[in-house]
């Protein structure tokens, strides 16, 4: 399947399972906004549920907080968002569609990049068996002309942005002859700068009411709170506070689904450490946050880092991690060495001292800080559509089924008496559920055929089936099927949740990261 049409199949099954539907679709919906439904609410759950477990429950130095939304303005004049936070907008004199500049060169990037993909694929039909990736992408002549081109451009578009060149990066965008993907038309406007925090107001009268922003980033709520959380939790550095919650940008252009919302949410988590050791807490952070996306078993070969040229104004080193999502590889995750920046700007917007006493060295710093910083959407975009996938059985009959890792699957498991009529069915399949919900999530069905409910649960992401019949009145033996190998077992109806649990078990996945 090409990727659009991928991509197209993921929006239209996330809304046909009851994953995600569009904000206020009744009033024709709101761009960039959307409602995660019943099945999406338990999957967005569950992906919160592990990050949490594997950065705050797993570590002994790492602890949780909850920020407000709301935070004082000063807030944001002190990290910088009100002065920087901005991206390069461009406009369509033509068309009058508006574009984010950088994202326009990225996107002619990723074609040059399609090209040298393209090549890959047609020298590993030649060389068949023989043929080694690593060895082709870094001789061959014409692959290395076009990643020279790409990390030209990338470099150039860096530097402009870095200087705050906005001709120049416009002088890019023309040189390329990039055109409105939309029109093909050239007309382009100057660059500008444009600000992403959504601004409010609290207060009631107009004259004493103050100007609040929304949050663009979580990881503000944690660098204020750095010396309460510090002093009462009596933490010893290093040591970490993560949170996960929404944050809002106002973004110039929204139209990849949940990739880039204008209300998402985040999980942060800032470590803090003694200056002059981040470059392997950095490295530690880099490994760490890898081996857990990969326990997770969406390919390793869907993952891979991106170091950036252009470095925010509080980094001094940032990577990120980048997905292989149905329109190509992307930033999931992003780890950066944030320096003393924030801590440093509070103190000097707020006047009080947030530094750190170092009872065995006997002095007193402010602390470095090394962020990890995911987005829970993405991350469910990543999942999702990783997840679903149409296969073709032996008998030629098609399937499309929603491959969720089982321990973020929204329902573990569908109770289906065989027959909907036998009292006798219905009654055990329920109790089984009665019994079963107090440590899963598992559902009752006895609508249609079991071959249509079995397939109804497959595309849903249930990793199992549990069938009650006439066998299993007289010996108490159900059959369970497992979604991705649609093998069916007879077992006792005592050994089910034994086995449910052993697939879906947060340790049992987290172990992997070992
Ligand atoms: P991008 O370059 O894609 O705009 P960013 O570099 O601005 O992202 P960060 O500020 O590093 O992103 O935010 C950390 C993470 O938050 C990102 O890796 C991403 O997963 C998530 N994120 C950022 N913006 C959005 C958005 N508009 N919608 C959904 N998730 C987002």
């Amino acid at each position: 399947m090409a990727n659009e049409d991928k991509f197209k199949k993921v929006i239209s099954h996330a809304k046909e399972y009851g994953y995600v539907f569009q904000s206020s679709e009744i009033y024709d919906g709101l761009s960039a906004v959307y409602d995660y439904a019943q099945n999406g609410a338990e999957l967005k759950k569950n992906i919160r549920d592990y990050w949490w477990k594997a950065m705050v429950q797993m570590h002994d130095n790492i602890v949780g907080i909850d920020a407000a939304i709301f935070m004082h303005p000063t807030t944001w004049k002190a990290s910088g968002h009100i002065d920087a936070f901005n991206d390069p907008l461009i406009d369509n004199k033509d068309s009058k569609k508006r574009y984010r500049a950088d994202v326009l060169v990225e996107d002619y990037c990723a074609k040059i990049e399609a090209k040298i993909n393209k090549e890959v694929k047609k020298a590993e039909k030649r060389f068949g068996d023989a043929f080694n990736k690593e060895e082709f992408v870094s001789t061959n002549g014409r692959v290395l002309g076009y990643q020279e081109k790409i990390d030209t451009i990338l470099k150039r578009l860096g530097q402009s942005l870095e200087k705050e060149d906005l001709a120049d990066v416009k002088a890019l965008i023309e040189e390329l002859e990039i055109a409105d993907p939309m029109t093909g038309s050239r007309n382009w406007t100057d660059v500008k700068q444009f600000n992403l925090m959504f601004g409010t107001k609290l207060g009631a009268s107009a004259d004493t009411a103050m100007d609040l922003y929304l949050r663009p980033e979580t990881a503000q709520g944690i660098f204020v709170n750095f010396l309460n959380v510090q002093k009462t939790g009596r933490m010893k550095i290093p040591f970490g506070i993560a949170q996960t919650g929404k944050a809002f940008r106002n973004e110039i252009v929204a139209r990849q689904f949940i990739f880039r919302m204008r209300e998402f949410e985040q999980m942060e988590m800032q470590f803090f450490i003694k200056p002059g050791t981040q470059k392997e807490w950095f490295d530690y952070w880099k490994d760490t946050r890898l081996k857990w996306h990969k326990s997770l078993g969406l390919g390793d070969e869907n993952y891979r880092f991106h170091d950036h040229e252009k470095l925010a104004h509080y980094a001094d080193a940032a990577t990120d991690i980048e997905f292989n999502f149905p329109f190509g590889f992307k930033e999931l995750e992003g780890i950066h060495s944030r320096t003393d920046f924030d801590l440093k700007q509070h103190e000097e917007y707020s006047g009080k001292k947030l530094q750190y006493f170092d009872h065995e060295d006997n002095e007193s710093y402010t602390p470095y800080v090394l962020e990890t910083s995911i987005g829970l959407d993405r991350m469910f975009l990543a999942v999702f559509s990783n997840s679903l996938q149409d296969e073709t059985l032996e008998d030629g009959s098609e399937r499309t089924v929603l491959k969720l890792p089982a321990v973020l699957a929204p329902t573990k498991a569908a109770i289906l008496p065989l027959v909907r009529k036998d009292e006798a069915l219905t009654t055990m399949a329920k109790t089984i559920v009665d019994d079963l919900k107090w440590d899963f999530n598992v559902v009752y069905d006895e609508k249609d055929a079991v071959g249509r409910r079995y397939r109804r649960q497959d595309a849903a992401g249930t990793p199992f089936c549990i069938t009650v019949d006439g066998e299993s009145i007289e010996n108490n033996t159900v059959t369970i099927r497992h979604r991705d190998t649609m093998e069916q077992k007879r077992v006792r109806i005592e050994a089910l949740r034994d086995i449910i649990k052993k697939e879906v078990d947060v340790k049992e996945w987290l172990m992997l990261m070992k």
